[in-house]
């Protein structure tokens, strides 16, 4: 066993002050030992480390007890000899029917039309029983993702896709932020790796340049709140998701320059006065950007997210977000549903008000036995205003409402809508223009010779994506006088 990682589990245990008994983790912790003996991970480590740190991940995002024994013994029933009957001899019942939701669950796969739907079915299904059952899968994939290197490359890019396609979007659901990050940032380097390449070159020397500023920002605002006496409890600052930014670059036809808010500081404090205090001195000391500044504590959003957000112009002209929220804010955004866990009782209606969707998910599939008509319904609720279509070969593109087989052929790649000539939409030859449902499998018909898109299709495209990819190739194939024609305009100067 990983020493460290032990006692890493036990501090974060304390650190979050859980009232979770120490002696029975350790138990827990043995007999996981135990029954895993002389398993190893693929990447050569004993098979306990994952149970560590899936444990672990639980106790940060401040779960009960029963959940963080669930994580240590979650692989013990499908992957050892140990009964369900016996882990609940040792560690009760609760724990054995989480441990029970968790191997049930099995492996959720996410290729083809068919599992597609059934994994999401399985997820809803083992959500409604027991919450608590997801949270356990979230912190698994979690480690699973962080050792994913150690498996061949076709593996790691299903797990990767998997992970985006199900398990980002539901922890989204339930409001569960860091967890979502995690998953996403984990598994984009292997969903699309040339695309994280990119866009990593992109933003290296930006992301160190706006951290240096961040540093000497957050050193002056800290000098403003000592000076207004305003105590906080903490001023922190910190980078973009690298895939939530990644899709906002997309959002920008790939311009880097039109994002701004690389880098956040975000101020926690004790009370809502003190949240607008605090913004009253970020905007008597730099000059707040207008239309950024708004007030989520008032009208939270619709996930129930509360903060206050402004940008300004700092010292050197540079742009900074500032996030302020109070401590339950800031716990209930990064943990969102989890962080109920902590106030029981007085909470538990609020948790079961997030919850009645899932209710509600889990009563549609006994009602509705077609799987279109399920996947139409669920795209209104966890999946809000998107769209997934197939690939013939049973690969999922996420998109906006209305998309066409133009963005569809876009989002699989650049060559194929450059080279597009018409599409088959299940099975029958469909116009371009015509918008995809939830389901369908769309196939490309590509002619090799084509020298690249229609200028018409910009009237009907719904993605940045694609719109982005038709504008430039447009231009690259133009001819010489026309090139001179745009230069006379001014239309390749630079904007800024
Ligand atoms: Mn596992």
């Amino acid at each position: 066993m990983n020493v460290y990682a032990a006692s890493n589990l036990l501090k974060t245990i304390k650190k979050r002050r859980l009232s979770i008994d120490a002696d029975i983790v350790k138990l827990a912790l043995d007999y996981a030992e135990t029954a895993h003996k002389g398993q190893l991970r693929a990447t050569g480590e004993p098979f306990i480390n994952h149970s560590i740190a899936t444990a672990t991940t639980l106790a940060d995002m401040g779960m009960d007890e029963s959940t963080v024994l669930a994580g240590i013994l979650h692989d013990i029933h499908e992957d050892t000899l140990c009964t369900l009957e016996d882990i609940e001899k040792n560690f009760g019942k609760d724990v054995a029917r989480l441990v029970e939701g968790v191997s049930k669950l099995g492996r959720v796969k996410y290729r083809g039309v068919e599992r597609y739907i059934e994994s999401l079915r399985k997820m809803f299904i083992a959500m409604a029983e027991d919450i608590r059952v997801i949270m356990i899968k979230f912190a698994d994939r979690i480690h699973n993702l962080q050792t994913l290197y150690a498996l061949p490359p076709h593996k790691r890019k299903r797990i990767a896709m998997e992970t985006l396609e199900i398990y980002a979007p539901i922890a989204n659901r339930l409001g569960m932020e860091k967890i979502k990050s995690e998953l996403e940032d984990l598994s984009f380097q292997y969903a699309y790796p040339e695309e994280y390449a990119w866009l990593q070159a992109q933003t290296v020397e930006r992301y160190h340049e706006a951290e240096r500023h961040l540093k000497i920002i957050k050193k002056q605002l800290e000098k403003e709140l000592q000076h207004t006496n305003v105590k906080y409890l903490a001023v922190e600052g910190r980078g973009k998701n690298l895939f939530r930014l990644y899709k906002k670059v997309l959002q920008h036809n790939r311009d880097i320059g039109k994002v701004h808010d690389l880098i956040a500081l975000r101020i926690i404090v004790e009370t809502v006065p003190q949240c607008y205090t605090v913004l009253g001195i970020i905007h008597r000391r730099w000059t707040p950007i207008k239309g950024r500044i708004k007030d989520y504590i008032a009208q939270p959003k619709p996930n129930g997210y509360q903060s206050l957000h402004t940008s300004a112009f700092c010292d050197h002209g540079e742009i900074v977000e500032f996030q302020i929220r109070t401590k339950e804010m800031h716990e209930e955004a990064e943990h969102g549903i989890a962080a109920h866990w902590r106030y029981d009782e007085s909470d538990i209606k609020r948790v079961s008000k997030k919850l009645a969707w899932v209710e509600e998910l889990r009563k549609w599939k006994e009602d509705i036995k077609d799987n279109e008509k399920y996947l139409e319904r669920l795209k209104i609720d966890v999946f809000q205003n998107r769209i997934f279509v197939f690939t013939p070969k049973g690969d999922v593109i996420d998109l906006p409402e209305g998309a066409t087989s133009v963005d569809f052929a876009y989002h699989v790649h650049s060559d194929i809508g450059n080279k597009m000539t018409g599409a088959r939409i299940n099975g029958n030859i469909a116009s371009l223009e015509t918008s995809l449902k939830s389901g369908d499998v769309c196939e490309i018909i590509v002619d090799k010779k084509r020298r690249g898109p229609n200028l018409d299709w910009l009237s009907f495209v719904k993605t940045n994506t694609a719109r982005g990819h038709i504008r430039n190739s447009r231009r690259s194939i133009l001819s010489l006088p026309s090139i001179l024609e745009f230069a006379k305009k001014g239309r390749f100067k630079n904007k800024r």
